[in-house]
């Protein structure tokens, strides 16, 4: 039998044993008032205990279960018991709910859970980044009155998730998200963001490269067909001279190919190779003698060339990739200075730091022009730059090479009067005449792989 009711029935016969007694020693009278007393005390207890467990159920966790004597210790302690449970399974489930918001906010990419009207019922700091959303204030909001943009709007209402969406924010820097949306629950949603503006920006690089190159390639192209077409058709006769002009357009323009091609190679390389490999303590003065007599050569006589040695400071360097890039620099000043002017090389300090810079009193360059100049196929005069046998790619090897350096690329100019482009080289790869010493002599400069 249930224990209740053992312990109701031992309290009654108590009571009614001690009516009994009452009986035998007095009369039925106190014996009745004996039984009445006893019944009382009971509903007493009974009444004290049930108006305890009414207080504690007005908060049951903020308490503990009131504690109770006889009939009620079994009814109390059930329930103490039944409390300690709830209390472990909150435990639990609070910690479970804590990993898995350690998890979201760990997480590299946006997430936000939505529910069936698509509220917002939590998200992650980067979610909130990603879409400007505020982590408290915007919880129970429609995502779509936060982020407002037509094609989140078609895309939550369509709700065909198979594809992920992708979304160009207008506001900040133009960020590019990827949405994936996968339903789960009732109707609930997991609101995944991911930031692919820089895939996106390298997918338009590539894109835009390609189209260059064929570019760049297609005009020459189809000149030497047209020529070759014509010198091959035995209909048309040439005279000597005609073939020769021909003859001679044809090698210029493979000329321009197998630079652009060359450059292209060289570009390739540089990119391919992480590190910068065979370092070794290069003699500047001794590479720039070299780099001044090629731009002599390619001058034929137009400019005046100067080169000026302030310290014959060595380089810890690649030294073909340092003749390419000097080569390009000093090739530049050479083909955009008109017959005339002056082209002077400068290879000395600047506090700790080594600078080797071009001047020239050429064309020089407008402002808006100058933050671009290094990227591929970027020119200011296209034609100017095609007539002297430029790719377009010059000043992005030079770029590439100093990086590989941690040198960096300075650019003075004004239109009209002329430029000056340095690279100046960080101290840890310069070393003075003194630092060398006999031991570790400068190697000579490599061949321009460029
Ligand atoms: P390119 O083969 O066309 O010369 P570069 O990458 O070497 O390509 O240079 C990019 C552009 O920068 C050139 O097309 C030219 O407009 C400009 N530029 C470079 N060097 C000079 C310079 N010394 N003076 C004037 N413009 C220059």
């Amino acid at each position: 039998m249930n224990s209740v009711w053992i312990r109701s029935a031992l309290a009654l016969a108590a009571v009614a044993v001690a009516g009994l007694i009452t009986w035998a020693l007095a009369d039925p009278v106190w014996a009745l008032a004996a039984v009445c007393f006893g019944l009382a005390l009971l509903l007493a207890r009974h009444v004290a205990n049930l108006a305890a467990l009414a207080d504690w159920l007005r908060d049951p966790m903020a308490k503990p279960v009131p504690q109770g004597g006889g009939v009620w210790d079994a009814v109390l302690v059930g329930l103490y018991r039944f409390v300690r449970a709830r209390i472990r399974e909150k435990e639990q489930l609070g910690g479970d709910l804590q990993r898995f918001r350690n998890a979201g906010l760990a997480l590299p990419d946006g997430v936000i859970l939505l529910d069936a009207h698509d509220h917002i019922e939590w998200c992650n700091p980067i979610a909130s980044q990603y879409l400007g959303l505020d982590e408290q204030r915007d919880l129970g909001r429609p995502l779509v009155n936060l982020v407002r943009h037509p094609d989140l709007a078609a895309y939550l209402e369509h709700g065909d998730y198979a594809e992920p969406l992708t979304l160009r924010l207008s506001r900040g820097e133009g960020r590019v998200l990827s949405l994936a949306i996968i339903s789960y629950g009732e109707a609930q949603k997991l609101l995944l963001a991911n930031d692919i503006t820089l895939t996106e920006k390298v997918e338009t690089m590539r894109r835009d490269f390609v189209a260059n190159v064929s570019h760049e390639l297609k005009s020459p192209l189809t000149v030497v067909a047209g020529f070759l077409e014509t010198l091959t058709d035995g209909n048309i006769k040439l005279d000597e001279e005609r073939r020769q002009g021909y003859l001679k357009m044809m090698r210029e323009h493979t000329g321009r190919m197998q630079r652009l091609v060359e450059d292209l190679l060289t570009l390739s390389a540089l990119e391919d190779s992480r590190g910068l490999s065979d370092e070794t303590l290069v003699d500047v003065a001794a590479l720039l003698a070299g780099v001044r007599d090629e731009a002599l050569a390619l001058s034929g006589g137009r400019h005046r060339v100067e080169l000026s040695v302030e310290d014959p400071l060595s380089l810890l360097a690649n030294a073909q990739e340092l003749r390419s890039a000097f080569n390009n620099l000093v090739s530049n000043a050479v083909r955009y200075t008109p017959a005339g002017g002056n082209i002077g090389l400068l290879w000395g300090r600047r506090g700790a730091e080594a600078v080797f810079s071009v001047s020239d009193t050429g064309t020089g360059i407008e402002p808006r022009h100058i933050p671009r100049l290094t990227e591929r196929f970027y020119r200011v005069d296209h034609s100017r730059s095609r007539e002297t046998g430029g790719t377009g790619l010059g000043l992005a090897i030079v770029k590439h090479v100093l990086t590989r350096h941690q040198a960096t690329l300075e650019i003075e100019s004004e239109t009209g009067v002329g430029s000056r482009f340095s690279a100046v080289f960080p101290a840890r790869r310069v070393k003075s005449a003194v630092d060398t010493g006999p031991a570790r002599r400068p190697v000579p400069a490599g061949r321009n792989p460029g």
